[in-house]
C-alpha cells in the first residue's frame, strides 16, 4: 500500500481534497488547508529506520533523494512520481557554528542555518520544488494548467521562475514596482518568466494574483498553497538530522507571510509524533517593526489578530501587513512556547553588519532574526547556555544595495556602527604601508568594531 497524503481544512470542518486538485482554500468554510499524511502507515517504520533512511539518502546522487526535501519524500509529498519531481538539489544547507558572533553576543552555542545558500539564494526553493513537481504531475495526468503565478516580495518569484524554467512551464510573477532588489528582479527575468512590475505593494499584488488564478486555470504558487509548507517543513528535520538527531533549544526565524514559521513547527511536530525526537524547541518569530502584525498580536497573547499597513523596511521580503498564514503560525507559537520579537531598521542593519564582521554575509531578514536574538538575550528570555539556531533565509549577495548603502552610512533611520569603507590611497609603497599600520593601530587600541566611526 503506498503512502498517502491529502489537503485538509485547518478549521476542523474536516473537508479534504486530493493533492492533485486545484484548490487553495476550503471550499466549504474558506479557511486554509494543510497537507495531512497517513500517519498510521508512516508509523510502520520505527524512528531508527527513518533516521537511517534519511541519513543514507542525505546529499547523495540517487534521484531524487539527494535533495534533502525529496530525501524525506514519504513525509512530504509521496503522491508525485519520481519522474515528475522537479528538483534542483535543494536543502542540505550549511549549519554553521557562529562561534565568534556568539561570543560577541554572549552566547556559546549559536548556530546559523544557511538556508540562503541555495539554488536561487533563499529558503523558498524548499517549498517551490514540491509545488512545481505537483504541477508537473497534474499536467502529466492530463490537467490543463498553462502557467503558474505568484505575488512576491522577491524570493518566491525567483524560486518559482527557476523551477518552472527547469520544468518547461510558464511562470508569471507579480512584483511590487521598485520594492524588490535588483538582484531579485533579474532572477525571474533571466529564467524567462513573464515578469509583471505593478505599481502597488505586496498585499496589492497578492489580491490581483488571487483574482487572476481563481478566474483562469492558472495555478497559484503563493504560500496559501500548503504544498510549499510541506517542503519548507524539512528545515526542522534537516536541522535535527545535522545535530545527529538532537533538538536545539531555540529556533529563530524571520516572519512575513508566516508560512515558514508554520512550516518550522509542522516539521518538529511530525518528528515528535513519529517518535524521532522527545523534546521540542522554543520557536521565535522575528518581525520588522515596520511590518509587525504578529508582534502586536503576541503582545495581546494572540487573543486577536489585526492586519496592519506594512511600512517600507530594508527587510523587504517580510514587508507584509496582512500575512496569509497567521492562524497556522499562531497555532505553532502557542504549541512551542513561542515568542515574537521585533527589530527596528537600525537594529536589523547593525545586527546584519555585526554578523558580517565575523565572516557571515547576512541578508536584512537574517539581521532581523539576529537583532531579535540580541534583544531576547538582554531580556533573559533566551539563556546564554542554550543552543540557538538562527534561520538565515536568503543570501546576502541578493542585497548589494543594502550592503553598500549601509557602509556608506546612507540608510534611513540607521546609524552604521560597523561601516567599513574602502580607503583611497595613492599607488605608492609608503602610502599603502602607512594606511595598513594605521588600521592595525586602530584595531589594537579601539573597540572591537575598530572600523566603525
Ligand atoms: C519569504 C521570506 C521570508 C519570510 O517568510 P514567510 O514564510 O513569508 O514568513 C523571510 N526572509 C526571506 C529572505 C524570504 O524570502
Ligand atoms: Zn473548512
Amino acid at each position: 500500500m503506498p503512502y498517502r497524503a491529502w489537503f485538509q481544512c485547518i478549521s476542523g470542518c474536516s473537508e479534504t481534497y486530493e493533492l492533485n486538485e486545484v484548490v487553495y482554500q476550503c471550499k466549504r468554510c474558506g479557511d486554509l488547508l494543510e497537507v495531512k499524511h497517513d500517519m498510521e502507515k508512516l508509523h510502520r517504520h520505527s524512528p531508527e529506520q527513518w533516521k537511517k533512511l534519511f541519513d543514507e539518502r542525505y546529499r547523495r546522487t540517487k534521484w531524487p533523494y539527494g535533495s534533502s526535501v525529496w530525501g524525506k519524500k514519504e513525509w512530504v509529498c509521496p503522491t508525485v512520481s519520481n519522474d515528475n519531481v522537479v528538483s534542483l538539489y535543494e536543502g542540505g544547507s550549511n549549519l554553521f557554528w557562529a562561534e565568534r558572533l556568539g561570543r560577541e553576543m554572549g552566547i556559546e552555542d549559536l548556530w546559523i542555518k544557511q538556508c540562503g545558500n541555495a539554488h536561487t539564494g533563499s529558503f523558498k526553493d524548499l517549498g517551490m520544488t514540491v509545488l512545481v513537481s505537483m504541477v508537473k504531475q497534474m499536467i502529466a495526468d492530463g490537467k490543463n494548467i498553462p502557467a503558474v503565478a505568484c505575488a512576491s516580495t522577491g524570493d518566491t518569484s525567483a524560486a518559482l521562475a527557476s523551477y518552472c524554467a527547469a520544468a518547461g512551464i510558464l511562470a508569471i510573477v507579480f512584483l511590487p514596482k521598485n520594492k524588490v532588489s535588483l538582484a531579485q528582479l533579474i532572477q525571474p527575468i533571466a529564467n524567462g518568466a513573464l515578469t509583471l512590475s505593478l505599481d502597488t505593494d505586496f498585499d496589492g499584488c497578492m489580491k490581483l494574483v488571487k483574482e487572476i488564478c481563481s478566474k483562469n486555470n492558472i495555478y497559484l504558487a503563493n504560500s496559501m498553497n500548503s504544498l510549499r509548507i510541506e517542503g519548507q517543513k524539512t528545515v526542522s528535520i534537516e536541522i535535527v538530522q545535522q545535530f545527529d538527531w538532537e533538538v536545539p533549544d531555540v529556533v529563530i526565524v524571520p516572519g512575513g507571510n508566516l508560512g515558514n514559521t508554520a512550516a518550522l513547527g509542522k516539521g518538529f511536530l511530525m518528528m515528535k509524533e513519529l517518535g524521532m525526537i522527545n523534546k521540542q524547541p522554543r520557536i521565535v518569530c522575528a518581525q520588522a517593526a515596520k511590518a509587525n502584525p504578529l508582534y502586536l498580536s503576541y503582545l495581546k497573547d494572540f487573543r486577536e489578530f489585526t492586519p496592519v499597513k506594512a511600512q517600507k523596511t530594508l527587510a523587504n521580503a517580510i514587508q507584509i501587513g496582512d500575512p496569509v498564514s497567521y492562524k497556522k503560525a499562531i497555532n505553532v507559537l502557542k504549541t512551542f512556547n513561542g515568542i515574537v520579537e521585533q527589530a527596528t531598521e537600525d537594529e536589523l542593519a547593525n545586527a546584519s553588519a555585526q554578523a558580517d564582521k565575523t565572516g557571515l554575509f547576512c541578508c536584512p531578514h537574517t539581521g532581523v532574526a539576529l537583532a531579535a536574538l540580541a534583544k531576547l538575550l538582554k531580556k533573559n528570555m533566551i539563556r546564554p547556555d542554550e543552543r540557538v539556531v538562527v534561520i538565515s533565509t536568503a543570501h546576502g549577495l541578493k542585497f548589494p544595495e543594502f550592503k553598500i548603502s549601509y557602509h556608506e552610512n546612507k540608510l534611513e533611520e540607521v546609524n552604521s556602527r560597523f561601516a567599513n569603507l574602502p580607503v583611497e590611497v595613492s599607488p605608492q609603497y609608503d602610502a599603502v604601508r602607512t594606511t595598513i599600520y594605521r588600521k592595525l593601530e586602530q584595531m589594537s587600541s579601539g573597540p572591537s568594531n575598530a572600523a566603525g566611526k
